[in-house]
């Protein structure tokens, strides 16, 4: 896990289009998912999308299965891949809820979160707790 600041997430249009697709099929729970690649510079390299459940099952909100969590990072790491990243889906706005900001405190990696309504992706928006603040992070296209 890194501290740094990122400034940009950097993914295929291929890897953006998966998780569209897979917020679009959860929907109305909430989706997520664990991004695992790199940081050069201030850029966070998406390598691999690894999607989870969401035990909580809620329409609200999301939690990982700790084990599965674990799972994902070792494999990642056995390739040289860390946590850059956690995507989740709200309904509404892809604006962080005061719950999202105490956990990215304490993960403060990138946090993508998109946006719905209805069974329509309304909007998709990447930030990261740094400084004792939210940061905006802008995605970018390979
Ligand atoms: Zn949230």
């Amino acid at each position: 896990m890194t501290n740094l600041l990122t400034k940009r997430l950097k993914l295929k249009r291929s890897t953006y289009e998966a998780m569209l697709n897979h917020v679009k099929h959860s929907i109305p729970k909430e989706a997520c998912a664990i991004l695992l690649g790199k940081i050069v510079e201030e850029t966070a390299m998406v390598e691999e999308v690894e999607f989870v459940h969401n035990i909580s099952g809620s329409e609200y909100k999301f939690s990982i299965e700790p084990e599965e969590l674990y799972e994902i990072l070792v494999k990642g790491e056995a390739k040289g891949l860390e946590m850059i990243g956690i995507l989740h889906s709200h309904p509404i706005t892809s604006h962080p809820s005061s719950v999202d900001c105490v956990y990215m405190k304490l993960n403060p990696v990138v946090w993508v979160i998109f946006a719905f309504a209805s069974f329509e992706i309304t909007g998709v928006s990447a930030y990261q707790y740094a400084n004792d603040s939210l940061i905006e992070v802008e995605l970018e296209f390979q």
